[in-house]
């Protein structure tokens, strides 16, 4: 079997897009994510399930949910882009969107992925831009009623906000590249959108005889983005607890790009199959503790082949 066929990219990612958190979750452990793709994903645990339960109610704070059918690909795309639209909508007009869809390249790979969050905060120090920013912000559940301390926030959750912003930059500085993605997407651009879709089109956007296809559609959020520009460089990590939703408060940390093109490097090496998947070095063997793989993990019976072992017995009665 060649190299291409065998990498990650090409068995589990038969939709040609990445999405972020395929790129941040390598972070936390390789060989994990590895382990949990040929797994065929993270069984949803009940932790899992009140995150998401937790994100919808927040999402539902400032937008509506409608129930939209769609045919093909080009419908599907479509869709996503709409939705990219309405929240940049609403984060023009009322300073805060949810949910809100972002794309580009990483090398040669096309991320998807969704911002938690992103605000207008006021920030006296910036001398331009009627002294304001945009924030980018994700949030995450806890099981437990307090927020961890800001040397805990792992490394995947700060690549995964890291690379939402270089994301939203990049097309904040119009640099989409729309043939591109439909052709690693395999689109057609000047396809009209189906019948089903249109219809939904025509309820909620007023413009929609100009934006029937994916090629008027792209052409309109480029144009819409010159509203917008680079976000800040201060990223917030907003916590909650699990059991009632409360707020936990947040934490915050800049923006290193260099640490994160080096994390991206790194990450579509391996997706490309270039090298293998590696588990944690020895000072993060705590990870394995709470990993569901740990029994048959190579990496661990490897790496636990290689300590050596002092084994203390007391000279009273021999007891270990
Ligand atoms: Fe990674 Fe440890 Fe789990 Fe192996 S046991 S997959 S090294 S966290």
């Amino acid at each position: 079997m060649s190299k291409e066929i065998s990498s990650p990219y090409a068995q589990f990612r038969d939709l040609k897009a990445l999405y972020v958190t395929d790129i941040s979750s390598l972070a936390w452990c390789e060989q994990q994510f590895h382990y949990s793709l040929h797994a065929g994903g993270r069984t949803e645990t009940t932790e899992m399930k009140a995150g998401s339960d937790i994100h919808l109610k927040l999402e539902l704070e400032v937008h509506d949910l409608i129930k939209v059918s769609i045919e093909t690909s080009e419908d599907l795309w479509g869709l996503k882009l709409f939705n990219l639209l309405f929240g940049l909508e609403a984060l023009r007009t009322t300073g805060e969107t949810r949910e809100l869809p972002i794309f580009g390249f990483v090398s040669d790979i096309f991320v998807f992925g969704i911002i938690d969050q992103i605000k207008k905060f006021s920030n006296r120090r910036i001398r331009k831009n009627n002294d304001w920013e945009w924030r980018i912000c994700d949030t995450k559940t806890r099981s437990k009623c307090f927020r961890p301390k800001k040397s805990d926030v792992p490394s995947s959750v700060k690549y995964q906000i890291m690379l939402y912003k270089k994301l939203f930059d990049n097309l904040a500085e119009g640099s989409i590249e729309e043939e591109r993605i439909f052709e690693v997407l395999d689109l057609d651009a000047d396809k009209p959108f189906s019948k089903k879709f249109s219809k939904y089109i025509k309820i909620y956007f007023s413009n929609n005889k100009k934006l029937n296809t994916l090629r008027k559609l792209m052409a309109f959020i480029k144009n819409y983005f010159g509203f917008f520009w680079k976000s800040s460089n201060v990223l917030e990590v907003n916590y909650k607890y699990q059991g009632d939703g409360s707020d936990l408060g947040s934490l915050y940390f800049e923006y290193e790009e260099d640490m994160l093109d080096k994390h991206l490097k790194r990450s579509i090496i391996y997706w490309k199959g270039d090298r293998e998947p590696e588990g944690v070095p020895i000072e993060e063997a705590w990870k394995c503790q709470i990993c569901e793989y740990a029994e048959n993990c190579e990496w661990r019976l490897k790496k636990s082949s290689n300590v050596l072992e002092v084994n203390y017995k007391y000279q009273g009665d021999g007891s270990d």
